[in-house]
């Protein structure tokens, strides 16, 4: 196949400075929750980027200086020589495929509390950190701003040595130095670098000229800048100072990167932006410079990447999660295969990665981060086993990605659902803002749609009987998981009385099949603390009833704080009217009425209800596993099959983990691992001789 040459200018070469870009597929800074902890692991990840045909790949923001220090964050690292040989491991893997690598340098200013290296956190104000850390940061002298130029140029020479192509100067998310120099919030000094917006944007000027000097003859040199904060005129705004910035430096980078601020905002989840969203802040920078400009806006669709160029709004098409969904989303258009793009779906799990300090993982993608650990490639699979067949019952995340790998490796996979295929990606497609949850399975469905190995029955239910006649090699369940009736889960141990007994009481099972309350008030229960009890709450305030949303969290959907959904949750949820009620416990319900008690005091709450909806946990679909294994797993070893239970069904978690335990699942069929070896290979800290 070749590519449809409407999507050739997205092929054509691009000058940035001193060094050329092959074509216009540009994978912005993004961070990955390996950082300098985990060089070899980053440099897999990044290689397969430049193998996947995109033309620049950059770092995550890389501290400069220990007076830079993100702990507990795993960010990228240039502090000395050692950390330039961590670097060069990644450099040496892009360029490897042809590709430009690019460093994002940092000094984070008083975003970070030094909590490693224990050196006073230096900011452009005397001022708290940004964290709840009991911290200050101390307000620059101008030694200390020529130390950080200094550090800065030491960095960029660094990292020219390392091999990079393109060094950045970072003024954004609010996240560095330069972007707090800029900001008035920030910035309250007396200074040459205080009070007007040349004086705020004195610094940034200053890393910039520096920066040319110290590596321009090699390197190109990039400005990630956040043209507006969204946050009218207490921030930078892309109709006043954010276009007054870009005019003022319009030439002095050899790139602008630009984006929106914080991060947040630049990577908001598919339920509260839309592809290219950012376009109505950037589109004014090309106005303001013949330099190339690269922006993002979770580009997927090629035909939406070709308009942004077409019309003026971007030189190059930056992203971060559609290249971690799909390292290989170039080469895909390049090779017209445009329906094998493996497109992100908005769901921020890989920033989750970050913000838990774990290593970065992605819904559609269960290889990201597996590249060096378990050297798994996202395009290709292990060659197939001595064995032939499998059978795969339930076509949920898990099951189709098990049936679509194992078809990819060689395997005759027979998939069958009772119903359509799906399961809970489908069912939850249908809730408000997660439509685009139906690519989880529209991907899956339609590769395996073009795989002659792969049957899929779909309205077929399997009982026990019919897996063992069925007589395939190997068996994988896949049957999912019920979200429990009985109140069950984190802060309730056990059931809560009144709920076997309640005329009106709704699982999240109900809603996604449609089987929503119609009587008010109804009080939604949330102790399950991710995006389903808020989604529900909004769904149900939106058919108009009186809705209460109770949780024993701190606050509502608060493991969303880790996707950075958090606060639109929250305030989508107050704008629309919904009570909510946080460290409250469910207690007791019935007919028209609930207890709950306060987590701290133990008081009880009585509060009117007439429907209840639960989101508590959920109970594995497992009785088939067990109907074929025996209750203690007995008759596992006498089947004349393979028989494993894998997603939801095994140990209910996100879409996500159900799509790597089907992948993994897939990778392993024939193969199985020791389970007293570790799985993986690791990155291990140097053991240095006692007293050396
Ligand atoms: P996971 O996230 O682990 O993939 P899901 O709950 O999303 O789990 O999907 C489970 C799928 O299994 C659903 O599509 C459901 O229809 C299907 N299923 C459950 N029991 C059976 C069965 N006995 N036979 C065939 N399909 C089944
Ligand atoms: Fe996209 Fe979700 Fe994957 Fe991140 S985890 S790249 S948001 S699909």
């Amino acid at each position: 196949m070749t590519r449809d040459s409407r999507y050739d200018v997205l092929f054509e070469p691009i000058q940035i400075g001193p060094v050329t870009a092959r074509n216009r597929f540009y994978q912005v800074p993004h961070c990955n929750g390996m950082g300098h902890t985990m060089p070899n692991s980053v440099a897999a990840m990044r290689g397969m980027k430049a193998e996947g045909g995109w033309a620049v790949v950059a770092t995550e923001e890389c501290d400069i200086h220990p007076s830079s220090d993100v702990l507990p964050y795993r960010e990228a690292r240039l502090w000395d020589l050692d950390d330039q040989k961590r670097l060069a491991l990644m450099v040496d893997r892009v360029h490897e495929h042809g590709a430009l690598a690019a460093v994002e340098l940092v000094h984070s200013g008083h975003n970070v509390s030094n909590n490693y290296s224990r050196l006073p956190v230096l900011g452009v104000s005397d001022s708290p950190v940004n964290s709840f850390d009991p911290v200050q940061a101390c307000a620059m002298t101008h030694r200390d701003i020529a130390s950080v130029r200094r550090w800065h140029r030491q960095a960029a020479i660094r990292a020219r040595d390392a091999g990079f192509d393109i060094v950045y100067v970072y003024a954004g998310h609010d996240l560095s130095l330069p972007m707090h120099f800029i900001s008035r919030r920030h910035n309250r000094r007396g200074d040459e670098y205080g009070g007007s917006l040349e004086n705020r944007v004195r610094l940034t000027r200053e890393l910039l000229e520096d920066t040319h000097e110290a590596v321009g003859d090699t390197c190109g040199v990039a400005l990630r800048f956040a043209v507006d904060e969204l946050l009218g005129d207490d921030g930078i705004c892309s109709a006043g100072e954010g276009r007054e910035i870009v005019e003022m430096l319009a030439e002095l980078p050899d790139i602008w990167d630009v984006n929106v601020s914080d991060w947040a905002n630049d990577s908001v989840t598919a339920r509260f932006g839309e592809e290219g969203n950012q376009e109505r802040y950037v589109s004014f920078v090309k106005q303001c410079t013949s330099k190339p400009v690269v922006g993002v806006g979770r580009f997927t669709s090629p035909d939406a990447m070709v308009a942004q160029i077409r019309r003026g709004v971007l030189d190059m098409i930056g992203a971060a999660r559609p290249s971690i969904a799909d390292p290989f989303l170039p080469r895909k258009i390049e090779q017209g295969r445009i329906e094998d793009i493996r497109e992100c779906i908005g769901c921020n799990i890989c920033v989750a990665g970050d913000w838990t300090q774990s290593p970065i993982r992605c819904t559609q993608n269960p290889t990201m981060g597996e590249e060096w650990r378990r050297s798994w490639h996202p395009e290709s699979m292990n060659p197939r086993g001595a064995s032939k067949t499998v059978l795969v019952v339930g076509a949920g995340p898990a099951g189709l990605e098990a049936a679509m790998s194992l078809g990819r490796r060689g395997y005759e996979v027979t998939l069958a659902d009772r119903d359509q295929g799906g399961g809970r990606a489908v069912a939850e497609a249908r809730l408000p803002g997660l439509a685009s949850y139906q690519r989880v399975a529209d991907y899956r469905i339609g590769q395996i749609g073009r795989c002659a190995d792969v049957r899929f029955y779909p309205g077929s239910a399997m009982d026990a009987n019919s897996i063992r006649e069925f007589g395939a090699d190997h068996v994988a369940i896949a049957t999912g998981a019920q979200w429990r009736r009985d109140g069950v889960g984190r802060a309730t141990w056990q059931p809560v009385a009144g709920c076997d007994t309640h005329p009106a009481l709704y699982t999240s099972d109900d809603i996604t099949a449609g089987r929503s309350p119609d009587e008010g008030p109804v009080l939604v229960y949330d102790d399950d603390h991710y995006y389903l009890g808020g989604v529900i709450a909004e769904l149900l305030a939106a058919s108009g009833l009186a809705v209460t949303l109770v949780t024993p969290g701190p606050e509502v959907s608060h493991w969303t704080q880790n996707t950075m959904e958090q606060h639109r949750i929250e305030q989508r949820l107050l704008e629309m009217g919904v009570t909510l009620a946080a460290k409250q416990t469910l207690a007791a319900v019935s007919p028209g009425h609930v207890q709950t008690r306060c987590n701290a005091t133990g008081q009880v709450v009585h509060r009117d209800a007439v429907s209840l909806v639960l989101v508590t946990s959920r109970v594995p679909d497992n009785a088939l596993y067990f109907a074929l294994a025996g209750e203690d797993e007995s008759r596992l070893a006498d089947l004349p099959f393979s028989l494993m239970r894998i997603g939801d069904c095994m140990a209910p978690s996100t879409i996500a983990q159900a799509v790597y335990d089907g992948h993994r699942f897939a990778r392993e069929v024939d193969e199985r691992p020791d389970p007293d070896v570790v799985p993986f290979q690791r990155e291990q800290s140097l053991i240095h001789p006692l007293g050396g």
